[in-house]
């Protein structure tokens, strides 16, 4: 087989690549770059050209799987498009919003070649999705079988646990086989279970790194961390002052809005609304309509029911007052330029009442990785927009990743027992510490960590 990472990034970047085995291509997730801007954030789509995919299947609705999913159809028309039956109901909103997120960047800061795709393309395309259970075999080639008899190679997708509908992929070929993890998390979230991962063997293993260079702090537990985070919001409430949770709308914002639940339930928290993003909404219906059919904790609970929510109009940004105790759960959790999230965070910055609390990861390169390590009282440069602030607000960042922490990583990469490990999704740092570790555990494993473009041979 040959893989080609289609990455243009070294780091997390966009996530797609690109297998051939047995005269039969898939690609492996479509997604975009969510630092770069126009074509540049698309994966190196160019490896496609004039060779015609036999499928595209996507492991998770987020922007750095799904966002180019429309870009990678026009290089092969005929490709199916295989996903799990969880993500099928939600791709179609999330890409109908980057067409709304890149219209809004063309107006806004005069990107030309925005949008990429247009939401009549992606209309098209939401008709040719077809989604899969979790642990069935997908003929995804079948086309191609060219003698009879002859096998052509499957796929099965695998529940990560990261989100809803996330997914690894297994693929069997005729003596072969992969498994790509996609963003995988090996511990129960407040509403998802933890990745079902097992039996999984493979020759060739395609892992994520995210969380390589994060040494787990001694005596950590989420719940403990949960604690933590219970008390920081009593502490600011009780000050009148607000918290802003920045999330991304998908997942993590649901993931966030259960635990608030669970806390209003056992008095922890004073029951009142909770403001969210629109976008925050449509997933958070998604989460309860589908509630049934997801491997999940607290089946019953119905989060639009339980929890007062009110999506935060953007008028109200600029006037909603902030002194009266509010809870603010809004995207984007990186508080990226033109986002709510963003703009509240302006809002109460200047304000020691205030607190913002990081609940998920933020690149250091990014105004909320700029927040998360700014000093009380002294000016740093937050975003192009805002410029340099100075922030008394309180800052705190909470370890309640959707992602599996290294060593439980490291483990699945053993019990695979592949013979070629591919390090990606992780920053140079993070895919060190794997490559170090796993030379050392899996002696006469091949471990690469292969550059955008980069062919490798297994
Ligand atoms: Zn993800
Ligand atoms: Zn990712």
């Amino acid at each position: 087989m040959r893989i080609t990472n289609l990455n243009p990034d070294s780091e997390i970047g966009a996530s797609s690549w690109l297998l051939d085995l047995d005269g039969c291509r898939l690609l492996m997730d479509a997604g975009m770059h969510p630092k770069r801007e126009g074509r540049d954030a698309l994966p190196l789509y160019k490896f496609l050209d004039d060779k015609d995919l036999n499928a595209i299947a996507i492991t998770h609705c987020h922007h750095d799987h799904i966002g180019s999913l429309p870009v990678a159809m026009r290089h092969s028309r005929n490709a199916h498009i295989l996903m799990t039956e969880l993500s099928c109901y939600v791709a179609g909103r999330v890409l109908h919003n980057s067409v709304n997120v890149m219209l809004r960047q063309r107006d806004e800061r005069g990107i030309r070649e925005y949008p990429l795709f247009t939401h009549d393309q992606v209309e098209e395309l939401e008709a040719q999705f077809q989604g899969f259970r979790y642990n069935r075999q997908v003929d995804w080639a079948a086309r191609r079988k060219s003698r009879p008899g002859s096998s052509s190679p499957t796929l099965e997708f695998f529940d990560a646990g990261h989100t809803i509908g996330s997914a690894g992929i297994l693929v069997r070929g005729q003596s072969q086989s992969l498994f790509y993890t996609g963003d995988v998390c090996f511990h129960d979230q407040t509403i998802l279970h933890s990745a079902r991962f097992d039996g999984v063997r493979a020759d060739v293993l395609i892992m994520e790194t995210t969380r390589g260079n994060r040494a787990p702090s001694p005596g950590f537990t989420r719940e403990k961390e949960m604690d933590r985070l219970t008390a920081a919001m009593q502490a600011v409430l009780s000050r009148r002052g607000s918290v802003l949770l920045p999330a991304f709308a998908l997942g993590r914002t649901q993931e966030i809005l259960a635990s608030l639940a669970l806390l209003m339930r056992a008095g922890q928290i004073p029951r009142q609304t909770i403001y969210i993003g629109g976008l925050g909404r449509v997933f958070t219906e998604l989460y309860d309509q589908k509630a049934l059919i997801t491997s999940r904790h607290y089946p019953n609970l119905q989060l639009s029911e339980e929890l007062q929510l009110i999506v935060l109009e953007k008028e109200e940004l600029e006037t909603i007052s902030l002194g009266a105790g509010r809870i603010f759960v809004l995207t984007a959790g990186m508080l990226t330029e033109s986002t709510p999230a963003h703009d509240l965070a302006v809002r109460m910055m200047a304000d020691p009442r205030q607190g913002i609390f990081f609940v998920g990861y933020a690149d250091p390169d990014t105004p909320g990785g700029r927040l998360k390590i700014s000093k009380p009282g002294e000016p740093f440069l937050f975003s192009a927009d805002a410029g340099e602030v100075t922030r008394h607000c309180e800052i705190q960042d909470f370890d309640l990743t959707a992602h599996a922490n290294r060593e439980a990583l490291l483990d699945f990469a053993e019990k695979v027992s592949p013979k070629v490990i591919l390090l990606g999704h992780g920053e140079l740092s993070s895919r060190q510490w794997f490559e170090e570790q796993l030379r050392s555990r899996l002696p006469g494993v091949r471990i690469v960590q292969p550059d955008a473009g980069l062919v490798v041979e297994a």
